[in-house]
């Protein structure tokens, strides 16, 4: 399910693209009139996702994931309809009947429990930008993308602190601490 939501959000916009995410998962995707959906539709959907992954605050995160649950669920189960604030006031008062979960409404709960590690990957020559972190300070995607930032980052601290950092070792040595 993991691997769907981060697909999803990095389909580049070419149809071959396109073709090799619809192989695998075109069949979770359907129109109400029960239509396989082509890439143009579905990227409505994938950019919705890819908001929830650029929002910095959560708050903007939630906003964007209520449009995608719904979008969701209307996907999940072509030919039902969506249930109205009305059909939720009235209609179903002797207790709602939903159809079982579908994959994508299932995939929608999993990215709501993630939305605060929907993360984009800083380093502009990422392949894949859009991932879920492990942990909450993670910032970059990988390593590998990590990696020229913190040696950039390690040059300019050494620009910065050098003379200093120098200064204070040549200070321990000379009063015979490590
Ligand atoms: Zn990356």
């Amino acid at each position: 399910m993991h691997r769907l939501i981060v697909d999803l959000a990095n389909v580049k916009d070419d149809e071959a693209n396109w073709n090799k995410f619809l192989e695998t998962y075109g069949k979770h995707f359907y129109s109400a009139r029960s239509n396989a959906l082509d890439y143009s539709e579905i990227t409505k959907f994938r950019n919705c996702l890819r908001g929830i992954f650029q929002a910095r605050e959560l708050r903007t995160k939630e906003w964007l994931f209520h449009t995608f649950q719904s979008k969701a669920y209307e996907l999940g189960h072509p030919g039902v309809p969506i249930l109205t604030w009305d059909d939720f006031l009235h209609r179903t008062q002797g207790g709602i009947r939903l159809p079982p979960r579908s994959y994508l409404e299932r995939v929608a709960s999993e990215l709501g429990r993630k939305l605060f590690h929907l993360r984009c990957c800083p380093n502009p020559q990422c392949k894949s930008p859009y991932f879920i972190a492990d942990h909450g300070n993670q910032k970059f995607c990988s390593q590998g993308c990590a990696k020229p930032f913190r040696l950039e980052a390690n040059r300019r601290s050494w620009k910065r602190h050098g003379n200093e950092w120098r200064r204070k070792r040549k200070e321990k040595l000379l009063s015979g601490g490590e």
